[in-house]
């Protein structure tokens, strides 16, 4: 989103004054109430610019007005505030065997959460499993305001799905096929991507200007937020670094890399780390549970998973000097139980040594994908 509003004066045309008035929105849902002064000041705007942009969405009742707090200083202050109840979003992730869908108010809290098997991978397919799972919300929670899709994949245009392996997709206009059938619009989104948005807003990262989101599960990925922005890249494809090389090692990712972020990191890769030394196939949660246990195979395996861990992340605090490290995904349990590894790498591999990243490990439930989706669906809510 272009951050540049005219200070004052001009009469804005109809493009702007939609991009103008989702900024005042969109600050007013992350940081609101505001009063009118502080709001003017956050936006660079003149009072009657702002006057005249907030006018409009007060008698949609897309804004409200709360109550005076501080008749003292003479004309009461009505802050600018949002009705979260007034909107309801749908926010999907799609894997390659099933749907996980959420329900959320504007500021991303989750009111309802559900997931049914995909009934297919047909474009056509996973269309009418949304649409079904929209309609089955919509009893509970009518009308949903928009809906939101995150997905493994690249989506440069959040229309098409230019670029999903795991269902085998290739420009794939999923909105428009979900829109059909539910008449709601409809939005797509990379899932990390998502989730990074999500946790800027609402999480996490909620207030800083800048955060990198590494996520460790099926893959390895990474969202990017610089000067309050999310990061996207010219072809949706910014933070693909699950293929980065991180250190010589026998094992390889599915693409035949050795000692790739997924080779090293994903959960396929720490139960086959773990079965090579056992001899047993072992799901992630037994072997994080033996590492915590002190079987002393398996805290090799987790370490040399966090130690993989801690190296990603002082290359991504290299490159990017965020404000925050956060660590997510199904997997996000590896910064816990391998905690002192991913440590003792990051600081190592760290440029600055007086640079302190914080890294945070989020506990991570499997409907925050989804919840990420919902943060797409209200982006859009706001710029239209
Ligand atoms: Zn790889």
């Amino acid at each position: 989103m272009n951050n540049a509003i005219p200070p004052t004066g001009a009469a804005l045309a109809p493009d702007e004054m939609t991009e103008s008035a989702g900024r005042v929105l969109l600050e007013i849902l992350l940081h609101g109430p505001l009063p009118r002064v502080e709001l003017a000041r956050r936006l660079g705007l003149s009072g009657p610019s702002l006057t005249r942009l907030t006018k409009p969405l007060i008698s949609s009742g897309r804004l409200i007005e709360g109550l005076a707090r501080n008749q003292a200083i003479g004309r009461p202050s009505r802050p600018l505030d949002i009705d979260v109840h007034s909107e309801r979003f749908l926010g999907v992730k799609l894997t390659g065997a099933a749907l996980y869908a959420v329900v959320t108010d504007l500021r991303g809290t989750v009111l309802a959460e559900g997931e049914r098997p995909l009934t297919g991978t047909d474009p056509a397919q996973v269309a009418a499993d949304v649409a079904d799972e929209a309609r089955h919300f919509e009893r509970q929670f009518p009308p949903l305001t928009g809906i939101g899709i995150a997905l493994g994949g690249r989506s440069p245009d959040g229309r098409t799905v230019g670029e999903a392996n795991f269902l085998g997709w290739h420009d794939v206009p999923l909105a428009a096929l979900v829109e059909e059938t539910t008449k709601r619009p409809v939005v797509l989104a990379n899932d990390v991507n998502a989730l990074t948005q999500a946790q800027h807003w609402f999480g996490a990262g909620r207030g800083l200007t800048s955060l990198a989101v590494i996520t460790v599960g099926a893959g390895v990925g990474l969202g990017l937020v610089t000067h309050n922005q999310l990061v996207g890249g010219l072809h949706g494809g910014a933070g693909s670094i699950g293929h980065q090389f991180l250190m010589s090692a026998e094992a390889t990712c599915w693409r035949g890399h050795r000692g790739c972020a997924n080779a090293l990191l994903s959960t396929r890769a720490i139960e086959a780390a773990a079965q090579r030394r056992t001899g047993e196939p072992m799901p992630l949660d037994d072997v994080l549970r033996g590492a915590e246990r002190g079987d002393p195979v398996l805290r090799a395996v987790i370490d040399s998973a966090g130690e993989a861990l801690g190296l990603l992340a002082a290359s991504v605090a290299n490159v990017v000097d965020p404000e925050r490290i956060v660590v997510a995904g199904e997997g996000a349990r590896l910064g816990v139980v391998g905690e002192h590894a991913m440590l003792r790498a990051f600081h190592e591999a760290q440029a600055w040594e007086t640079t302190e990243t914080p890294i945070d490990v989020q506990p991570f439930a499997f409907n925050e994908w989804a919840r990420g989706a919902a943060a797409s669906a209200i982006h859009l809510w706001a710029l239209s």
